[in-house]
């Protein structure tokens, strides 16, 4: 059982609900995050406008461990033509202690009947995979992701803070790779944040079975505050599915209950968000039009005590930090603000997030 946190970008989840990601990791709680839009098309021909709007707006496996990958490792002595170190091996002794290896495995092995043949040089000796090339752990990605990033995608340098962040939250990720809205055809901020176009579809099939598979006591999706088109399809996929059990003659999986929508940080904010009447009146978003027998109410978590865990989370996501608040010290007291002004709202003493759930009557 787990929390799926479904984040439109790589950085969403983090933003709207890093506090309550960090209470559920506290607890002992399985996190998920499924970015959905953040792959690239051709970025080859990106306008100015295209690069700046990315901000906003193959599949990774568990968070990248840098630590462990040696290529990040730096050689302490150049490997050219100085003179080696005093310490650093030789061929002849490689050699030597390469002899030692294979009689010592020899010995360990002698009553079995076969043998191994030890590899010192962490090569492969019979054409099978060496251990550090496999991707068990980290970004199967990582070398490709990290030229691209040298190469100044945006797209890639975004999902290397993802992972990062991944990685800090304890938390599984899920890259679903689907083209950012700017690779789409949307173009300007009108395009943008407005009605996505009949030709653009949300993604309801494919993310509703990514998250079944992962068999979820909850989902959170963002409200698609702001209006952001790729924020708004993401949560019609959430309506779509409280919806499904309805729309099935076998019963299907029930998902009221267990669909619950965050508060797109910081565009709640920005927009004083107050409550989800605002999206019942407001252009068609499908919160008007819920099946009958199922409700949304307010859920608060208090954050206060992850409230400075969220913000280091969020200093990760170095390439969005000046765009969206200007520079960290910024963002920290924007996140503070929204937290302190969501705890009043709840009769919190303290900082919250809000959740919007959806309940079977
Ligand atoms: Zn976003």
């Amino acid at each position: 059982m787990t929390h799926v946190f479904v984040s439109p970008h790589p950085d969403d989840a983090a933003l709207s609900c890093g506090g309550l990601i960090a209470s559920l990791r506290e607890l002992g709680q399985n996190v998920a995050i499924v970015t959905v839009f953040s792959g690239s098309g051709s970025t080859e021909h990106l306008t100015p406008y295209q690069r700046e709007a990315l901000g906003f707006g193959s599949k990774a496996l568990w968070p990248v461990t840098e630590a462990f990958n040696r290529a990040n490792i730096p050689n302490d002595v150049g490997l050219g033509d100085e003179p080696l170190p005093p310490w650093a091996a030789t061929a002849d002794r490689l050699d030597a202690t390469q002899a030692d290896a294979d009689a010592a495995a020899k010995r360990f092995w002698q009553r079995s009947s076969w043998y191994r043949r030890a590899s010192i040089h962490n090569e492969s000796l019979a054409g099978q995979p060496v251990i550090d090339q496999m991707s068990t752990q980290g970004a199967v990605l990582t070398v490709e992701l990290t030229e691209a990033e040298a190469a100044a995608d945006a797209t890639a340098t975004r999902r290397l803070e993802d992972e990062r962040y991944a990685y800090f939250a304890e938390a599984s990720l899920i890259v679903l790779d689907l083209p950012d809205a700017v690779f789409r055809g949307y173009e300007g901020d009108a395009e943008l944040l407005g009605t996505p176009r009949d030709d653009d579809p949300a993604p309801v099939a494919l993310l509703r079975s990514e998250i079944a598979r992962l068999e979820p006591q909850k989902v959170y999706f963002p409200l698609g505050v702001g209006g952001h088109v790729d924020h708004q399809l993401v949560r019609n996929v959430g309506l779509a599915m409280i919806g499904d059990a309805r729309r099935w003659v076998m019963p299907g999986p029930e998902w009221a209950g267990i669909v619950s929508f965050y508060e797109d940080f910081p565009y709640a904010w920005w927009n004083d968000f107050r409550s989800i009447d605002e999206l019942r009146e407001g252009q068609a978003n499908g919160f008007g039009e819920l099946p009958y027998d199922v409700t949304i109410v307010p859920e608060y978590a208090n954050i206060s005590d992850q409230l400075e865990r969220k913000i280091n989370g969020l200093t990760i996501y170095e390439s969005q930090l000046p765009r969206l608040f200007g520079g960290s010290r910024q963002m920290a007291d924007a996140v503070r603000g929204y937290g302190r002004k969501i705890g009043a709202l709840g009769g919190l003493n303290g900082h919250a997030e809000r959740y919007w759930s959806s309940l079977s009557l």
